[in-house]
């Protein structure tokens, strides 16, 4: 049963219940056992039921549907009414590989996730779990560590898409003692909660991984940075911390390796900037998470003025596989420069929001139609959004366009950590780069003039042409703004508040000069 945010919303502990006492009662105990188990990704139609052997999926079960089920598992059977069937043509798909949702997929990160009781580190090494730390410790310097992630070319999926590898030899080679790793679990954007359903469902998977970066780095402390208003991801998160020092895979001497390593979990103070890497780190010393100018590096001099190297939970994620599978197989995957798989969170007007993951380079259109079932209530496609609110948007002609750092970055629409939004035909596009200035314009930290008081100007301009009282010459003044904030301002935030009006203009201008004409 899926426990992940989506379906515990949807009430799937009562349903996981429901199973439980009913083989309690039945003492079915030694026939069947009931497990709740991290995020499928489905988040459309949870809550989720999953039975193996087999891969039967059941979706939107209640707690009624649960004697059905038990029984109709017992005889080897199915039951008809609660599995996937087409909107369309009618047709019924039962086993996980032939859903739609996911038989597009490629689940490498998010797949063992339904297998996983995220509180049982025994389920974590029953599909291998922990298997690359011990090759990395037993049979690999940390040197050699290192060669195969940049080996990889794994790019940061935090939404730089700067190369992991580059990054970690740079606080390798820092000239300092004392070295941290981070886990950066903020996840801020918009419309982005994959590295939730990650660290809520399979927290291991992060930590492995940032253990053996840990090793490759020579640090010997690290955080996991998260949100404080997520008590599921908090859970979850202590008790992997928990159980991993239970069983020699954190603290000192790691696997007689004679490699010390502890790690903390920290909260944010509810403020989108915190996920900023340099307020971030502002924030575990226990300042305010304000950012500071860029030429300082914080892999060179960040927590405590101590290198520290920072990843986002995706790419931490991907570290595990590449140490047991090697550079070789990693590189086989994706597009030519951008290597393995996106998870990507899909939602807004889609048939079917959720977690997916995909090979990089895969097209939109497999994400948005084939997997996500195209657009709600037969609608037209208007845009899509990636990159939340510093994001961009697309129009929906350049849905062929293929899933990739470089190439959405030059449409205007970087991918960010992967948050995508689509939008219908009756998408109101001024109104959405209104909400986002909002959005932003509330969430900048106010410590330099251009970001504080030159999104205010924009919001402001926005605001009055969503209001019919647009002026002549708002589309230039509102250009001079984006500029301005770029260049001047401190942080990311600021410097990119101005993104999605570009996209706008680029691909949308005419709705702008109509509104204003119309004002
Ligand atoms: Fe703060 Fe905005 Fe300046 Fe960043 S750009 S430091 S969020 S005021």
């Amino acid at each position: 049963v899926c426990a992940g945010a989506a379906c515990d919303g949807m009430d799937s502990a009562a349903v996981a219940a429901a199973f439980l006492a009913h083989v309690d009662q039945n003492k079915l105990g030694d026939k069947l056992e009931v497990r709740t188990t991290g995020c499928h990704g489905y988040c459309e139609k949870g809550p989720n039921v999953v039975v193996t052997p087999g891969d039967i999926c059941y979706f939107e079960v209640r707690p009624t549907d649960v004697p059905e089920i038990i029984a109709a598992t017992l005889k080897g059977e199915v039951v008809e009414r609660l599995v996937y069937q087409d909107p369309n043509t009618g047709a019924k798909a039962v086993h996980m590989q032939e859903v739609p949702f996911y038989k597009h997929q490629t689940r490498l990160l998010i797949g063992d996730n339904p297998k996983i009781d995220p509180m049982r580190i025994e389920d974590y090494l029953a599909v291998g779990g922990y298997a690359a730390l011990v090759k990395a410790l037993t049979t690999m310097s940390p040197e050699q560590v290192l060669d195969e992630v940049k080996k990889a070319n794994l790019r940061g999926r935090g939404g730089g898409g700067f190369p992991a590898g580059s990054k970690w030899e740079t606080t390798r080679n820092a000239p300092e003692k004392i070295k941290y790793v981070i886990v950066n679990g903020h996840e801020g954007e918009s419309a982005a909660f994959m590295d939730r359903a990650m660290l809520t469902g399979n927290p291991h998977k992060i930590l492995e991984g940032l253990i053996i970066g840990a090793y490759a780095i020579g640090a010997q402390k690290g955080f996991m940075y998260t949100r404080h208003d997520m008590p599921l991801l908090e859970k979850h998160v202590r008790n992997a911390l928990a159980q991993a020092a239970e069983y020699g895979l954190l603290g000192k001497n790691i696997l007689g390796s004679g490699f010390d390593f502890e790690c903390e979990l920290h909260f944010d103070v509810g403020i989108f900037v915190s996920g900023e890497s340099s307020a971030l780190m502002r924030s575990i010393e226990g300042n305010p998470p304000e950012p500071r100018p860029k030429y300082i590096r914080t892999s060179v001099s960040g927590i405590w003025d101590k290198p520290s190297n920072l990843n986002n939970v995706e790419t931490w994620a991907n570290v595990p596989q590449i140490i047991a599978k090697g550079a070789e197989w990693f590189t086989s995957i994706g597009s030519e420069k951008s290597k393995g798989t996106k998870l990507i969170s899909l939602s807004g007007n889609v048939v079917n929001s959720g977690v997916v993951e995909v090979p990089m380079g895969t097209p939109l259109r497999t994400l948005v139609f084939d997997i996500g079932g195209g657009v709600c209530d037969g609608k037209t496609l208007k845009a899509i959004h990636f990159g939340g609110a510093m994001g961009g948007s697309i129009p929906a002609d350049l849905i062929d366009a293929p899933l990739d750092f470089d190439g959405m970055s030059k449409l205007g629409a970087p991918i960010g950590a992967g948050g995508l939004l689509l939008m219908d035909e009756d998408t109101d596009m001024v109104e959405v780069a209104r909400y986002l200035m909002d959005f932003l314009t509330k969430e900048s930290c106010g410590k330099c003039v251009p970001c504080r008081e030159g999104m205010q100007q924009m919001l402001q301009i926005l605001t009055r042409i969503t209001e019919g009282r647009g002026k002549p010459g708002d589309i230039e003044r509102l250009q001079d703004l984006i500029e301005v904030t770029n260049v001047a301002s401190l942080c990311a935030l600021g410097k990119t508040s101005g993104d999605p009006l570009k996209s706008m203009f680029r691909y949308f201008k005419p709705e702008y000069e109509a509104r204003i004409a119309a004002g």
